[in-house]
């Protein structure tokens, strides 16, 4: 049996797919107006996660996604620039220039750190009619009205607004910022638009489409509900993203859709919890945002960060250090030394599976379950080859590509090798104190060595 935490009701519940054995599941797909960062990354890991556990359950999974290059504005509220515009200021390139370069470099982020892409792409630019659809249907149910700037969905219209949160309309009008108040034509100050008009602030708007009510550009919430529901029906089974989606992005989701059709959007709600930088919130005004390119160039892989990320539970934020991605990357060392590339052994360990299979079935418990996978490895009570089998299968849902991957292999410049050379002879010879010298000095060269039972070792050092 499969439970996940629904945010929506806020209880653990079973999955209940509704085709039976194939499960939609809609992921938010980025803003691809600049690099993603380690934490968005994570949250597409969860998703995967996600992904490869309902696969490894039996299910196929119709996984959907989509592509925002255009409309998301730089505040979530009806607020600021066009993300897609203030990419394309920022490099002298057209919005679309901007959007496929950031989409291209991420899903090849996505490859390297191993997430399946999802099967149903969609870009929001290429749903504009599917947008104009639900808006016409809104605005016939009396559910959307036109203002000077911008068609906006009317939230008194829809008593169930901000039931995915839990926030009652009254305690979210004392937190609304009064810059959000932009149209003096907005009825009620969370009223969110849903089709901006080429006036005032976005009168020069490079992206734009005809429509019903004028000249325009889409607002972000609406993508969501016009691709999912062209991609998967309503409702589907799981709905995706980061926990930062739930107060305004989903809640807004929830309210067009179910507004348009009279059906809900998805049967279950599940939220990403935020990677934290030293403790703190990772952003743009706070100069500490991390690429994947970032960890890479000290000389980390990819698949150390996805480790690491499988280390918390989703649910609990995930504080980021390079101490903490280096043990990651010395775990995941380990774990693939364990997995030489000979064919392994026909039986698993059977109970270790089942007691893996319990914890990712529970609300992904992916923490436990690695305990449990270190637990197997480190048991030598059980032939190599066995463990060998079960460790690439949990592999399926832990994705660190085990059989392909070895301890990180490294070419040694000319020095370097002569002086492993050199400490070979020494360690020979009994000489420890000149092997200790001559480690110093393959430090300083930019490498580790460390002593195995099969001879000396080296690894990359790595810097932060
Ligand atoms: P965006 O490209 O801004 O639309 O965000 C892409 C995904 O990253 C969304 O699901 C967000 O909820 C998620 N996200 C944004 N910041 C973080 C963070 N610090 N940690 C984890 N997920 C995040
Ligand atoms: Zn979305």
């Amino acid at each position: 049996m499969l439970k996940f935490y629904n945010t929506f009701s806020r209880k653990i519940e079973e999955l209940r797919p509704l085709k039976g054995s194939q499960v939609g599941l809609y992921t938010c797909g980025p803003t691809v107006y600049d690099f993603a960062h380690i934490g968005n990354l994570r949250t597409y890991i969860f998703e995967d996660i996600l992904h490869r556990v309902l696969e490894y359950n039996g299910y196929k999974v119709d996984h959907a996604m989509n592509i925002t290059d255009v409309g998301h504005l730089v505040g979530d509220g009806d607020e600021g620039e066009d993300k897609l515009e203030v990419g394309a200021k920022r490099e002298g390139k057209s919005p679309l220039e901007i959007a496929r370069k950031y989409e291209e470099k991420f899903f090849s982020d996505l490859a390297e750190l191993n997430i399946i892409k999802p099967n149903q792409v969609l870009r929001a630019t290429e749903s504009i009619e599917a947008q104009i659809e639900i808006i016409k249907i809104l605005e016939e149910k009396g559910f959307a009205y036109k203002g000077k700037q911008a068609v906006y969905f009317d939230i008194s219209k829809f008593p169930d607004y901000g039931k995915l949160s839990g926030q009652k309309l009254s305690e979210k009008m004392t937190g609304a910022r009064k810059e959000i108040v932009i149209d003096k034509d907005k009825k009620h100050p969370q009223d969110f638009a849903l089709w901006f008009f080429l006036t005032g602030r976005y009168q020069n708007h490079i992206l734009h489409w005809p429509s019903p009510w004028g000249e325009g550009f889409p607002g972000w919430h609406i993508e969501c509900s016009a691709i999912s529901r062209k991609l998967l029906g309503q409702p589907f089974d799981i709905h995706t993203g980061g926990v930062d989606h739930i107060g305004t992005h989903h809640t807004n989701e929830i309210a067009q859709s179910e507004a348009a059709f009279g059906a809900p959007l998805a049967n279950l709600w599940m939220h990403g919890e935020f990677l934290l930088i030293d403790s703190g919130r990772m952003g743009k005004s706070e100069g500490n945002l991390l690429t994947l390119d970032e960890l890479k160039k000290r000389g980390f892989s990819p698949l150390d960060f996805r480790y690491m990320c499988l280390q918390a539970h989703y649910r609990t934020q995930l504080n980021f250090t390079w101490e903490a991605l280096l043990a990651a990357h010395n775990a995941l060392d380990r774990l693939s030394e364990f997995s030489p590339a000979e064919k392994p052994h026909q039986v698993g360990c059977a109970e270790y599976e089942q007691e893996f299979q319990s914890a990712i079935n529970d609300d992904l418990n992916v923490p436990q379950a690695l305990g449990i996978v270190w637990e197997m490895v480190d048991d030598s009570a059980m032939p190599v080859s066995a463990r060998i089998n079960s460790l690439l299968k949990f592999d399926k849902v832990l994705g660190l590509d085990l059989a392909n991957t070895k301890p990180q292999e490294i070419i040694l410049p000319v020095e370097a090798s002569a002086l492993i050379n050199a400490r070979q002879l020494a360690r020979d010879k009994k000489d420890f104190a000149k092997s200790d010298e001559i480690r110093l000095q393959i430090e300083d060269l930019g490498y580790v060595v460390s002593d195995t039972p099969g001879g000396q070792k080296i690894r990359k050092k790595i810097t932060f």
